[in-house]
């Protein structure tokens, strides 16, 4: 049955930055079609989410992960393994923002927009990718962002890190195709959610973002739960190295 290829049942997720926005979606979303999960979270004292997804019936763990300490996004993957056995599906969901005129830019916002969401999101696809690659499959999706295509305005480091992410899928997906791991990266377009609080909040910026989406609405985070499972699952098993834009239309305008 076509169903069938988006089951998750059986399979192994684990996600990072997933206690609130787009990241609770698609963990839920995986749950819902059937995968236990791994939380790589910072704080691992909420644990809202890991009750929800239990309530699905699945299992659930929280893994003590703070992207600022590489000894914990390094201990994340092997951590996922020996608790669950193994890993079929990673998500690198976390990431931060930092906005400034680039005259005025701070080196230490650079460094940590580059360390949080370009560096551990290659240590964690690394770590990943070898377990994968050694049992010759997996999924691997990367959270990219308009701004991997697109400059943006007065978020150089966000611009810088998130074009590299896209292009560190690629460059993975031509190396681990061969092997069954497809590394493939969603690319949201503007999503009402904490990081873009300050956006909602300019009417100026606000109304011009909302005037050049096609859909003509925000992005809401449930609307990742059908692209992530696509992607977790057999249905995009020939899918590789490829940027999915959810955006209600933005790049096409
Ligand atoms: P959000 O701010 O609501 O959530 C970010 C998540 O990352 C949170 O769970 C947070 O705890 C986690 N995180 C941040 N720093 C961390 C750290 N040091 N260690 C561990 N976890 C950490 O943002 P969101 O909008 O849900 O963003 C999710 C992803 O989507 C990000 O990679 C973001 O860059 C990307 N994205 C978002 C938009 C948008 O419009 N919201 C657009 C393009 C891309």
């Amino acid at each position: 049955m076509t169903q069938d290829l988006f089951s998750l049942d059986g399979k192994v997720a684990a996600i990072s930055g997933a206690t609130r926005g787009i990241g609770r979606s698609m963990a839920l979303a995986l749950a819902e079609a059937g995968a236990d999960l791994a939380l790589l979270q910072r704080s691992p004292e909420q644990t809202q989410l890991k009750e929800d997804i239990e309530k699905l019936g699945r299992k659930c763990c929280i893994i003590p992960c703070n992207l600022e300490r590489m000894d914990q996004v390094k201990e994340a993957i092997p951590s996922v393994v020996s608790q669950f056995g193994a890993l079929d599906i990673l998500i690198n969901n976390a990431g931060i923002q930092r906005r400034a005129p680039s005259v005025d830019f701070a080196e230490s916002d650079w460094d940590d927009v580059l360390h949080i969401n370009l560096k551990t999101v290659w240590i964690l696809c690394q770590q990943a990718g070898r377990h994968m690659v050694a049992r010759g499959r997996g999924k691997i999706i990367n959270t990219a962002s308009l701004l991997s295509i697109q400059g943006g305005f007065t978020v150089p480091a966000y611009a810088a890190a998130k074009g590299a992410v896209a292009q560190l899928t690629k460059a993975l997906a031509n190396e681990w195709a061969k092997h069954n791991v497809n590394v493939n990266a969603i690319v949201p377009g503007y999503v009402a959610t904490d990081m873009n609080t300050a956006l909602i909040r300019d009417p100026v910026r606000s109304s011009q973002i909302l005037e050049r989406i096609p859909a003509g609405r925000w992005g809401e985070p449930d609307d990742f739960k059908g692209t992530v499972v696509f992607l977790a699952s057999d249905a995009s098993n020939y899918v590789h190295g490829h940027l999915l834009a959810v955006d209600g239309g933005w790049l096409g305008r």
